[in-house]
């Protein structure tokens, strides 16, 4: 079993937390059993299902990506035929980089993977009212993150927004990042459930926000206090670095443009320091040709 623990929130709604400390979210409505979220893959989904066969639950499965990043959308292919919801851009985005991430990060797959986008995408939210739960578009993360509320017993899945210390940037629009995080304080929910961190406070939130803050001011950050995190900040200016130059060679090449191509080269973000990765991008959108 590589379910570690299951901590019932509510009534009809569970976080269920795996081997790797991340976290899903299911929802038992009258309508549907929704998942926030589908973890590594089909073998993490038959755990999940043995999980519900001790339960009463709806076997009408409404799936709910909070984003397209690989650790939450593997076990996508484990529901043919079912609803897989998300944002319009986490559509787009998975399509872009579904395969890249698959092939990178191949060690981790739980189960036979490939790559099933969500089949109902939503611009700004989109209501189950029968269940009583909203999804939200909630961009910061990355530029296709969204929220699932369960209204009924107000429990917000904030997925990768949120995470202790810091957060992931993978959005160059830090601005619109820490309006969605000010959002979050603001939002009714007495549960908020990160897909990393488990179960976190507004305060984590504030001191998230004030970590964006002071990158996006160019300010310095003791990353001493970091910890293992410390790879994790030094990825987010690189990563901030890189999509300069990727919104360059975007532009540059239009619809020729290759996802692959330009990302295969680069190197990895946690391990390089931010002057040699701007030295290498440089050489690097020289030397790059249209196919
Ligand atoms: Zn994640």
């Amino acid at each position: 079993m590589t379910i570690k623990s299951s901590a019932r929130l509510s009534d009809r709604t569970w976080m269920l937390t795996f081997d790797d400390d991340i976290s899903v979210m299911i929802i038992i409505g009258t309508k549907f059993t929704v998942f926030c979220d589908t973890h590594l893959g089909p073998d993490s989904i038959k755990e999940i299902h043995q999980f519900l066969s001790l339960i009463s639950h709806p076997d009408h499965f409404f799936i709910f990506n909070s984003h397209s990043d690989w650790d939450h959308i593997w076990g996508n292919c484990a529901f043919p035929g079912m609803i897989i919801a998300g944002h319009i851009t986490c559509r787009e985005r998975m399509k872009e980089r579904g395969t890249f991430d698959l092939f990178r990060q191949m060690t981790k797959i739980r189960g036979h993977v490939n790559i099933k986008l969500p089949n109902l995408t939503f611009d700004s939210g989109l209501i189950l009212e029968e269940d009583d739960i909203e999804f939200s578009y909630a961009p910061g993360h990355t530029i296709d993150s969204s929220v699932c509320l369960d209204r009924k017993d107000n429990i917000l899945y904030v997925s990768d927004l949120v995470e202790d210390p810091i957060p992931y940037i993978d959005y160059d629009r830090i601005d619109i990042y820490i309006r969605t995080l000010e959002s979050l304080l603001r939002s009714s929910a007495d549960i908020m459930v990160s897909a990393h961190s488990g179960i976190i406070t507004r305060d984590l939130i504030r001191s998230n926000i004030e970590y964006l803050r002071k990158v996006s001011r160019g300010q310095q950050i003791d990353t001493a206090s970091l910890g293992a995190y410390e790879k994790v900040h030094k990825a987010n200016l690189n990563t901030l670095i890189i999509f300069r130059y990727e919104k360059l060679v975007r532009e540059k090449f239009g619809d020729s443009y290759s996802f692959d191509r330009f990302w295969s080269d680069i190197p990895d973000p946690e391990e390089t320091d931010s002057e040699t990765t701007e030295e290498y991008l440089k050489i690097l959108i020289h030397k790059i040709q249209p196919e």
